[in-house]
């Protein structure tokens, strides 16, 4: 397999056209078979309920090449499940998940030109979206969806090495207490825009969401979860209606407690309390992990780790167990890897 002739370190994270994507349609009550084509465009009606009501929702997962050459998506099965909790929160139609697991096969394996060679640091990432579309002005469910799935290489995130982020906490919500903020839907992340900006131009990386109903407990990041090592070695992420499940996260919490023999904590963190922990991080698919330098709060700077300026070690031997078992360096736990047979 001739691969597409790219510097994969440099290629970043933007949208690159590939070769290939998964196209199904949704009428009449029924999905059809589902495809692949060579488009990257969609044409759907004006009034359709995905332009105007946010009826949409959407996924992201990683394929990555293997030492032995084969290519490995990770958990796509925990995409195929949230991408159906969103569809119901939105009354969506729902997507079979064996079509989902064969529509991400199919597309990889269409691709594979595309999929940047083991030990490149960079990966396949794959955006699996439903929509609800047709004629219509009102405001109701769709009766028409459409499921599609397109891929591009990505580079490595951490270029720079694997240096920690500076975040502040923000009056803004993401979402509310009874909301979707548990839903990968579209709407959550157009009101995350002004939010994130704000933080930027006040000179941090991102901001950190506390949750909507007594802003007194950390939320998320708005892109990925938060965790915390105590003093003690444990693992702590916080518990909250409206956070979005991350599939890392969770699959961090099996490392530290089946690897590493860690205590593991979901539970309400408080901002004020901080000082619990010596080292956090930021979980996501893009990432993997993001180390957490500094958090600040009314105005108080807390630093993590080493004043905040490296990733601590337990940090890095999460990070460095999760991305080798997507690697298929180390034994994944049963059902982690799917195999694009090739
Ligand atoms: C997708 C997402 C995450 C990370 O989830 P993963 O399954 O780990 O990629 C975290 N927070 C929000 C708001 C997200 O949309």
């Amino acid at each position: 397999m001739e691969k597409v002739n790219l510097e994969w370190a440099q290629i970043g994270f933007q949208y690159r056209k590939t070769d290939f994507r998964y196209i199904a349609y949704y009428r009449d009550g029924a999905w059809d078979s589902g495809r692949l084509d060579d488009g990257n465009m969609i044409t759907i009606h004006e009034g359709s309920q995905a332009l105007h009501y946010g009826q949409a929702c959407f996924e992201g997962l990683k394929a990555q090449t293997a030492k032995d050459g084969r290519v490995l998506l990770f958990r796509p099965d925990q995409n195929a499940k949230r991408l159906n909790n969103s569809a119901r929160a939105l009354l969506m139609a729902e997507v079979p998940e064996q079509m989902f697991l064969q529509g991400c096969h199919d597309v990889v394996k269409a691709n594979l030109r595309w999929v940047p060679p083991y030990g490149s640091g960079a990966s396949l990432y794959i955006r699996p979206y439903l929509i609800g579309h047709g004629e219509n002005i009102g405001l109701k469910p769709a009766e028409q969806y459409i499921f599609s799935i397109f891929v591009c290489p990505v580079g490595p995130y951490f270029k720079d090495g694997f240096a920690p982020i500076h975040l502040t906490t923000t009056d803004y919500d993401r979402a509310a207490p009874k909301g979707t903020g548990a839903a990968k839907v579209g709407g959550n992340y157009a009101a995350s825009f002004l939010p994130h900006e704000l933080a930027v131009k006040a000179g941090f990386t991102d901001c950190i969401y506390l949750d909507p109903k007594t802003h007194t407990y950390i939320d998320e990041v708005g892109t990925s979860n938060f965790f915390g090592i105590t003093k003690d070695n444990v693992f702590v992420t916080p518990k909250s209606p409206s956070i979005l499940p991350s599939i890392t996260k969770y699959s961090l919490m099996h490392i530290a407690r089946e690897h590493f023999g860690m205590a593991v904590e979901e539970r309400p963190v408080s901002i004020e309390q901080l000082d619990e922990f010596t080292e956090a991080g930021a979980c996501g698919t893009a990432a993997v992990i993001t180390p957490i330098g500094s958090i600040t709060h009314n105005g108080h700077l807390h630093k993590f780790y080493n004043d905040g300026t490296s990733a601590g070690p337990v940090t890095t031997k999460l990070y460095e167990t999760l991305t080798s078992i997507q690697r298929g360096e180390i034994d994944a736990p049963a059902g982690w890897l799917m195999d694009v047979a090739v």
